[in-house]
């Protein structure tokens, strides 16, 4: 079952926005102060023509027309200069908003407990990184700036109409009435509009990925056309989504066209009325109808942006929603975990699906001590290997390591302190050192060689090698060894392996179990035993049939006792020995 992550409600987005701006604060201001100064300086422009105008009228000479003209020329040149300065600082303020937008989007997915970035599924986060963090991106870097100095820049205008003729800057509010009614309607449906869009998008991803990923599997049991139904719904509702939002834009748009051209309209009439009425002159005129198109022209890329916004503020919430997750963790204990004890005292769980899977376990496992958990197939033993590695939290009872529980330890403590390795080793697209880094970032040259040679990793002599993508492909036993390697530097108390050699071939498995005899020396060690000989090895055999604890002890203990164990082994033993012969 996947679940999806949350979207932040809207005082969650207005802060994050406010927080990531906050922090570029000096240049915004900059920038913004920049834009006021350059649409001060194109104001010139209209009022020393609406000037030229009055004077040519008035009978002035050459020179003084010339002189006009030469301040409108230098008026003009500060404008360019001044928006290139602007923008410049507003782009760089943008772009570094950008990056620590998905600085900030990837943290939070590092951070997410593992069993919700599992049953998030796939499409969902993939969506919110590839459209949601570019998107919310955009906000930031284009549209926030832009908003502001749209709004700045339109005042100062109005403000020259108001210094030119009071009665002709009224004007711009015709445009108000028509202005606002489409922009309540419109930000009254977006919001919702555009989160469903996104939603739809995200579902028809995961729809679709998993069709082909499963494609063989439907045509297997016949359920491609199941399949395909599926993914024509998931199209149909994204379709329909995007219709609406583009039914809203469009409405929206047009009401605006409509409303931009009212106050030069209302200008030249209401001029044309005072002209010849002697309350104004024709450069004021003149110089009004310029300033109003020039006030209306940010004024109505600013209501354009408002969709922008919509639809940058919507991804900012899904972006801002994966972080809600860290509030679920429980309280987080502040106790450093000592040494490689694990208890479990009473755990019971269920998966969100399903009846309750461990009912009462109950487990001491001393420091440095190797047990194998043996029992049917689903009986438990998986489950029980995650919640020992805190991947799910237990529904009810505890799970210690060291001494502290391991569902309040802090993310970071639990991933030095426990590591559960599994037959999925995932090999980044990155050099080998940075594959191994991961494990420890400070580790220097010779202790990845050294961790590498411990696990018999022969081949990797290069530590700048590119491993995973297009570059080198690994099999899946130097996959395996860059795991245990990562082990090695991890240098956790605690390990435990579900099934980790189980999808080697048996040389390659006999290598690396010789290989982890290595990594495991003085750890704590539970391993899921898929092979009843390393059952053998271990100090101690948990039996886990039905969610419990079945049998507990060693090897010869659950021999003598002819129970459970001692049918595993004569039935796996009788086997092992008539394939040997
Ligand atoms: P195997 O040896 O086959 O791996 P196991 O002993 O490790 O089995 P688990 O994988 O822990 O058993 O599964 C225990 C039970 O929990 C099974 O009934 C299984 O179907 C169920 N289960 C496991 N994973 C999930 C999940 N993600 N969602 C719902 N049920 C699950």
């Amino acid at each position: 079952m996947t679940i999806e992550l949350p979207v932040a409600e809207g005082r969650r987005v207005r802060r994050a926005f406010f927080s990531l701006l906050g922090a570029e604060r000096r240049r915004v201001i900059t920038g913004v102060v920049l834009h006021v100064a350059a649409a001060g300086a194109s104001t010139a422009a209209p009022l020393l023509m609406g000037r030229m105008i009055d004077d040519l009228s008035a009978g002035a000479s050459v020179g003084d027309i010339d002189r006009l003209a030469l301040g409108l020329a230098a008026a003009l040149l500060a404008a360019l200069i001044l928006t290139w300065a602007a923008g410049y600082t507003l782009n760089q303020i943008g772009e570094l908003l950008s990056v620590r937008l998905r600085e900030r989007f990837i943290d939070r997915c590092l951070r997410l407990p593992p069993h919700v970035a599992e049953q998030a599924g796939s499409g969902d986060l993939t969506t919110r990184s590839t459209v949601d963090v570019p998107e919310a991106g955009s906000l930031l870097r284009d549209t926030a700036p832009w908003v502001t100095t749209a709004i700045l820049t339109s005042l100062v205008y109005i403000g020259a109409m108001a210094w030119t003729s009071p009665v002709l800057a009224l004007t711009v509010l015709l445009a108000a009435p028509s202005i606002s009614i489409g922009a309540r309607w419109y930000l009254k449906r977006a919001r919702s509009g555009y989160i469903d869009e996104r939603r739809a998008e995200s579902r028809m991803g995961e729809t679709l990925a998993a069709s082909s990923d499963g494609a063989r599997t439907a045509e297997l049991f016949e359920l491609t056309r199941h399949r395909r139904r599926t993914g024509d719904e998931a199209i149909a509702a994204h379709w329909g989504a995007t219709r609406y939002t583009l039914f809203l834009r469009s409405v929206y748009f047009l009401g605006l066209e409509s409303s931009y051209v009212l106050p030069t309209a209302g200008v030249l009439l209401v001029g044309a009325v005072l002209y010849f009425d002697g309350a104004v002159s024709l450069g004021a005129v003149s110089a009004c109808a310029v300033l109003s198109r020039q006030a209306m022209a940010p004024l109505n890329n600013l209501l354009m942006t408002i969709e922008r916004v919509q639809r940058g503020l919507a991804s900012l919430a899904r972006v801002e929603g994966v972080g809600q997750t860290e509030s679920d963790e429980p309280v987080q204990s502040g106790r450093a975990p000592t040494g490689g004890d694990v208890v479990l005292r009473d755990v019971r769980f269920t998966y969100p699906t399903g009846g309750e899977v461990l009912h009462g376990v109950d487990l001491a496992v001393p420091a440095g001590e190797r047990l194998a958990v043996v029992g049917p197939s689903g009986a438990g033993k998986s489950t029980l290997a995650r919640l020992i590695a805190g991947i799910d939290p237990p529904g009810s009872g505890s799970v210690a390591l060291g001494g502290v529980d391991v569902a309040s330890m802090p993310l970071e403590v639990r991933r030095r302190h426990v590591t559960l390795v599994t037959q999925e080793h995932h090999v980044f697209t990155a050099t080998l050192r940075e594959n191994l880094a991961l494990a420890e970032r400070d580790a220097t040259d010779a202790e990845l060689r050294d961790a590498l040679a411990t696990v018999g990793a022969t081949w990797a002599d290069d530590l700048d090698v590119e491993l995973g993508g297009t570059a080198r492909e690994l099999d899946a036993a130097s996959a395996q060894q860059i795991a245990l390697a990562r082990i090695i530097l991890a240098d956790p108390d605690v390990v435990i392996l579900d099934e980790a050699t189980a999808m080697l071939d048996p040389r390659a498995a006999r290598d690396t179990e010789r290989a982890l005899a290595a990594v495991l020396e003085g750890r704590t060690v539970i391993g899921i035993a898929h092979r009843l000989h390393t059952a053998h090895d271990a100090d101690r055999i948990a039996v886990v049939d039905g969610g419990e604890v079945a049998e507990l002890g060693s090897h010869e203990e659950l021999l003598a006792r002819d129970g459970a164990y001692a049918r595993l082994w004569q039935s796996w033993h009788g086997t092992a020995e008539s394939s040997a012969t």
